[in-house]
């Protein structure tokens, strides 16, 4: 795919199959297009009314820019995790995880709401932390606690895809490690995708990795990808080795 915003090109046929059952992770310099990738792909791009896009997003086969996939599939298939954490402050623990169902247009019971509401938090690895107080507001929680909440609220309209926009750098080690083993957990049942700009964190977590580049008003673009491990030990670029090595 290809993307633009008014006249300036940010990405350039960027192609890419993020497996299921795998974590993809997306690296490379800021501004080369990795948020605008994830936003295409949850059509989040379209949002921004300078923003186009020549291309297509399959989601097992399925183009969720055709006419007939609605926005609101795209919204039920896909979730997102931002580098902020985002709940809703004010909102208690208990609705902020619940806050996408309505928008998704999902109706559930009280007691399946209760079950979603502890799964979903299990599953983000913040079940035995909160269990206590489900009803004090998401804002009262840490940086590292309100960043899995945001999770379990993706997680609970039962996603298929999980995208992630540099989710840890705003969190401490402790936290980034219980997140990065909640992912290893979310992989077996979801197709993940993250950004990150934490070399180490890129080679724990993913199995696929892709390197974006743009220089030299080249528009953003996949300078390398594939096997995680392969990518770091030998890559073919020798851009790619300078950025995973940190050379610049
Ligand atoms: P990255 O996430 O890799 O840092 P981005 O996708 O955020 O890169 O940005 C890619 C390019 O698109 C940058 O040149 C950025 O300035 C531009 N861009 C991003 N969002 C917008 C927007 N809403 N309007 C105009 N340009 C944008
Ligand atoms: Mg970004």
């Amino acid at each position: 795919m290809s993307a633009w915003f008014g006249d300036h090109q940010v990405l350039l046929d960027v192609s890419l199959t993020m497996p299921a059952g795998q974590v993809t992770a997306l690296i490379g310099p800021s501004g080369c297009g990795k948020s605008t990738f994830l936003r295409i792909l949850n059509r989040m791009h379209e949002l921004v009314p300078s923003a186009s896009l020549a291309g297509e997003v399959l989601l097992d086969g399925d183009d969720i820019y055709d006419a007939g996939h609605r926005l609101i599939d795209a919204r039920k298939h896909i979730g997102m995790v931002f580098q902020k954490p985002n709940p809703f402050p004010a909102m208690s623990i208990y609705d902020n995880v619940i806050a996408g169902l309505k928008l998704t247009g999902v109706r559930a019971s009280r007691d399946e709401k209760d079950h979603l509401v502890e799964t979903s938090l299990a599953s983000a690895g913040l079940w035995k932390e909160v269990k206590d107080r489900l009803r004090a507001p998401g804002g009262g929680l840490s940086g590292g606690q309100q960043q899995r909440l945001c999770i379990a609220r993706s997680l609970a309209i039962k996603p298929r895809v999980l995208l992630m926009d540099e989710p840890c750098s705003a969190l401490d080690p402790t936290s980034t490690r219980v997140i990065e083993e909640t992912m290893g957990e979310l992989q077996k049942e979801l197709t993940i995708v993250i950004v990150t700009h934490n070399m180490q964190q890129a080679q724990r977590v993913s199995q696929q990795c892709a390197f974006f580049l743009a220089s030299q008003g080249q528009p953003g673009h996949i300078v390398e990808h594939g096997d995680t491990d392969a990518m770091f030990d030998s890559p073919i670029d020798p851009r790619t080795y300078d950025y995973v090595n940190g050379r610049f």
